[in-house]
């Protein structure tokens, strides 16, 4: 590899409350040959619950050894929501054959760690977990919602003096995880480079919007009005593409994928508190015809003015494209002054 030695990571992952999707995704990392690409940059796993053989006692030596500073621990990820229930006891979830609840198994290594990553929504923020009632007390590593706090509260740091690395997604991007255990492994990642909410800037800086193939319908405000319609999903079926902050129509799933190419409304799960929208996933909420949520750097004005001249000026092929499941009518070809 061309570039700075890499320092190398030592990589603890524990999963709590959550639905293992987080490491599947991960698993299905396509654009690297994900184990190389890791031992590369010096990313060392001492456990990780599907790609460790270790099991039982093995387990808990390993992090008794973090513990004692015999191993040195970069890198703690935690996958999953904190289950602090019932009572605060934390025992809705006992590290299998330690007897101790999980929650204090990591708060312990998140004061021994050099660096903390939640890996995923859940253990970022609390998730899908922390919806509803939430009879397990489920949280966020240092987030409740959008509240900072969560299981290790607000003045945590780990030892390099950062708060916890919120790689937030639902489930979270395969390369994001592999981009920010690169960036620490090569000592390449400060304060700087997270948002306000703690995720990593390199993909939390850029919104689902950008790249989406459905641009040109969004500009002329020509919607789908049903599942499988080619237009743009913001107005009717819950897209909140202009609001979540990720790079996923840029840095597609699977090489080629996003929710909003395969069809389907952003729901913006990089975002605190997307679990509980308020309204049906694939509805777009509405006061007097206009959506509720609409871009957030936008006045509504401004919004709901250029919206009707849009579409007082929509062209015909983009208007009848939006509600149709193909091109019903393709690009005119005309003679331009185009060479
Ligand atoms: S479908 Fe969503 S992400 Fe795509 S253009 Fe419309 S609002 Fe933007
Ligand atoms: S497109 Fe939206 S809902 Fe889909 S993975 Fe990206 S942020 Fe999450």
């Amino acid at each position: 590899m061309i570039g700075p030695k890499p320092e190398g990571i030592n990589v603890l992952w524990l999963q709590s409350g959550g639905c293992g999707g987080c490491t599947m995704s991960l698993l299905c990392a396509d654009s690297c040959n994900l184990f190389e690409m890791l031992s590369s940059a010096g990313v060392r796993f001492l456990w990780h619950p599907s790609l460790s053989e270790e099991t039982g006692v093995e387990v808990t030596r390993v992090m008794e050894r973090c513990l004692s500073g015999q191993v040195t621990l970069d890198a703690l990820c935690v996958e999953g929501s904190l289950l602090r229930g019932p009572n605060g006891t934390g025992r809705f979830h006992l590290l299998a054959g330690t007897g101790r609840p999980m929650i204090h198994w990591v708060r312990e290594l998140a004061s021994v760690a050099r660096y903390t990553v939640a890996v995923g929504t859940c253990a970022a923020y609390g998730g899908v977990t922390a919806a509803g009632g939430n009879p397990t007390d489920a949280c966020g590593l240092q987030y409740e919602g959008d509240e900072p706090g969560g299981l290790l509260g607000v003045e945590y740091r780990s030892r390099s003096g950062l708060p916890v690395i919120n790689v937030a997604g639902c489930p979270t991007h395969p390369n994001w995880v592999v981009e920010t255990l690169m960036c620490l492994a090569f000592g390449l990642f400060s304060e700087r480079d997270m948002d306000a909410l703690g995720r990593p800037r390199f993909y939390a800086d850029h919104l689902v919007h950008h790249g989406c193939t459905r641009n040109e319908y969004y500009e002329f405000k020509a919607s789908a009005e049903k599942p499988s319609d080619l237009g743009c999903m913001m107005e009717n079926m819950g897209c909140k593409g202009t609001q979540a902050h990720a790079d996923c129509n840029i840095r597609l799933w699977n090489s080629e994928g996003s929710c909003t190419r395969g069809g389907y409304a952003c729901i913006s799960c990089t975002e605190p508190g997307f679990e509980e929208p308020g309204h049906p996933f694939a509805q777009t909420p509405k006061i007097a015809g206009i959506p509720v949520g609409l871009p957030t750097d936008m006045p509504k004005a401004w919004f709901v003015a250029l919206a009707s001249l849009s579409k007082s000026a929509t062209p015909r092929r983009v208007r009848e494209n939006a509600v149709s499941d193909h091109q019903v009518i393709t690009p005119a070809i005309r003679k331009t002054r185009l060479r």
